[in-house]
């Protein structure tokens, strides 16, 4: 036999299928209903979106939230590190200098315009991992479609977190007596009375002083008992 015929014949030995038996050439012709028939006892798993929500994972990849300290400033820098980090060149960051009169953030900067374009973010999270500040991070939030593509570029506004109960919306001063090292330690734990009076002064309306006031009042036996207790 030439090489050629002896490789068809292997090729034909590999793809025959095994002889079926008496049993297997009775119940052949219905065999294929088996599944459907004990599909029939299986439980349901069509998900009733969007009346139901569908459940993701906790570390589920969704859109990215820009978050606060507890004071209410953003933890945002503008340091660019999670633009450089992705992949799909899907982030803009344009620092701003903090000022006096205008802190968004502890330190030098602030991320003063910040952009994820979500035609081009395919949810890898090198982003996240860049970030030094933990400013960036994912939410489980993932219904993202839209019509435009203008509409997939997500501003600032979109990701800041929003201000929890206590928060004093930014800008305001730094809380007294602290640095920038003191907020990434996590040491400031809520807004001070100074920063409230700050806002109070140059903001009267914002909605956030009654609550900010509220969490600073709440704070204050327990910071007075610690201090006696150093006493
Ligand atoms: S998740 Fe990945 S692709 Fe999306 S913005 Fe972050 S680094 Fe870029
Ligand atoms: S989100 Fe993080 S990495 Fe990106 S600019 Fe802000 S501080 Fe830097």
């Amino acid at each position: 036999m030439s090489e050629k015929n002896q490789k068809h014949g292997d090729d034909e030995m590999r793809y025959e299928q095994d002889p079926k038996g008496f049993f297997g050439s009775l119940f052949a012709p219905v065999a294929g209903y088996g599944v459907t028939f004990t599909s029939f006892f299986r439980p349901t798993v069509t998900e009733q979106y969007p009346f139901e929500g569908p459940f993701t994972m906790p570390r589920f990849h969704g859109r990215h939230q820009l978050n606060r300290y507890a004071d209410g400033l953003e933890k945002c820098i503008g340091c660019e590190l999670c633009a450089w980090a992705c992949p799909a060149d899907a982030i803009l960051v344009e620092a701003g200098d903090n000022k006096p009169g205008a802190q968004y953030s502890p330190g030098e900067r602030y991320g003063r315009v910040y952009q994820v374009n979500y035609s081009r973010c395919i949810f890898c999270g090198l982003c996240i991992e860049a970030c030094p500040t933990r400013a960036l991070t994912m939410t489980n939030d993932f219904e993202l479609a839209d019509y435009t593509r203008r509409d997939l570029i997500f501003e600032k506004q979109q990701l800041l977190a929003p201000l929890e109960e206590g928060m004093l919306s930014a800008p305001h001063p730094m809380a007294e007596g602290t640095t920038d090292d003191n907020y990434y330690r996590g040491e400031v734990t809520g807004p001070q009375q100074s920063q409230v009076d700050w806002v109070k002064k140059h903001r009267p309306q914002d909605a956030t002083i009654e609550s900010a006031q509220s969490a600073v009042t709440d704070r204050q036996p327990a910071t007075s008992s610690a201090q006696e207790a150093k006493k």
